[in-house]
């Protein structure tokens, strides 16, 4: 099963009233003729793709213990999407592609391929004759020096992003990207910008269950502090929308080697999260549509007020698009302002679909 609607649908048997009015319809088909007219406040946009986490080890948990920055902190202010998922190759160069292009490609995983679309960062680049500079991507992982680049022929070359990601040549740790992060934003001011954390999904790998939890929790922190370090700018500040979203998750408990692993269709590589904090969107609200990763790309698009495609399915997030009196999906409560238990935990895992 392509779809993961058992888990929409636990979720409202296990909070009915919580979450009671949100729709339950699979994403959400839309034209965006619908925003015609629509203003943001959005000027800038930046997003954090935290490299592998599960989503039964993060937003999954009762009480999020290990993301009480977003869950806790963050969510009262933004919008949160509970059934987000990579719906393609669940690994790193091919998750990171669908974000940045809003294309699923079966790109090579070892960063030897170019994206065949230009990514929102090249868009925005052209749509606006800025320097380089403007568009920025910074990650701990050096393979993912190809999302600056595309083999599209008539971008190949092309509004070009400025890079910084890993450090001589070698993946670095994210505290450390997390420092040039905070230089660039100084330095060079950009208006769009895309950050990898890896720490997750390299514990995962060595096998390091306390090292991947522990990253899980460093991530959150980043995260939290990226976003306070942008609301204390006052280029960023309340203009500036954060996405914080996964590549892909591992596998689920009990599948294969659970969270050291990850790749195949199960829910656990599938199902990731993503949590939208900015001046267009709701504050504490929860959204159990489903949407994908290649719904952040056209998004970004209109919040920007660039063209940016749609591709194979692919569709705008909705409850971040649409004027605040036609958010009927939207889940709003001061509850949310206490930690909240509101996610029910994964059913078993399925049998893999596909590697
Ligand atoms: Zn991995
Ligand atoms: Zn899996």
């Amino acid at each position: 099963m392509k779809r993961q609607l058992s888990i929409t649908n636990l979720f409202f048997i296990f909070i009915p009233l919580v979450i009671g009015v949100a729709g339950c319809s699979k994403g959400v088909s839309v034209n965006s003729d619908d925003l015609e007219g629509r203003n943001y406040g959005t000027e800038k946009v930046v997003v954090v793709v935290i490299d592998g986490p599960r989503y039964e080890d993060t937003w999954g948990m009762e009480q999020q213990p290990n993301v009480p920055k977003m869950a806790h902190e963050l969510l009262p202010q933004g919008t949160f999407f509970s059934n987000f998922q990579n719906n393609r190759r669940t690994v790193t160069v091919p998750g990171h592609t669908a974000i940045a292009t809003g294309n699923y490609q079966g790109i090579s995983n070892d960063g030897s391929e170019l994206p065949d679309k230009a990514s929102f960062l090249q868009r925005y680049l052209k749509e606006t004759s800025k320097p380089s500079s403007k568009a920025s991507i910074v990650t701990s992982k050096i393979k993912l020096n190809v999302l600056a680049e595309t083999n599209d022929p008539e971008w190949k070359g092309r509004f070009t992003p400025h890079t910084n990601n890993g450090e001589n040549g070698k993946d670095r740790a994210d505290t450390q990207t997390y420092k040039e992060v905070i230089k660039t934003l100084q330095a060079n001011q950009p208006d769009v910008m895309l950050v990898q954390f890896k720490g997750p999904d390299s514990y995962g790998h060595a096998n390091d269950w306390e090292g991947y939890i522990n990253s899980i929790r460093e991530t959150d922190s980043l995260v939290f502090e990226l976003w306070n370090y942008l609301q204390q700018d006052s280029f960023y500040k309340d203009k500036t929308a954060l996405l914080v979203t996964n590549d892909h998750g591992r596998h689920s408990t009990g599948h294969r080697d659970g969270f050291v692993s990850h790749g195949d269709w199960c829910k656990g590589c599938k199902h990731i999260s993503l949590l939208a904090l900015g001046p267009d969107f709701a504050k504490g609200s929860i959204i159990a549509d489903e949407y994908e990763q290649i719904d952040i790309a056209p998004t970004v698009g209109v919040l920007l007020g660039i063209p940016v495609p749609a591709y194979d399915g692919g569709k705008l997030i909705m409850p971040l698009l649409e004027p605040e009196d036609q958010r009927t999906a939207l889940f709003k409560s001061s509850a949310l302002h206490e930690p909240f238990a509101g996610f029910p935990p994964l059913s078993a895992p399925q049998k893999q679909d596909n590697p």
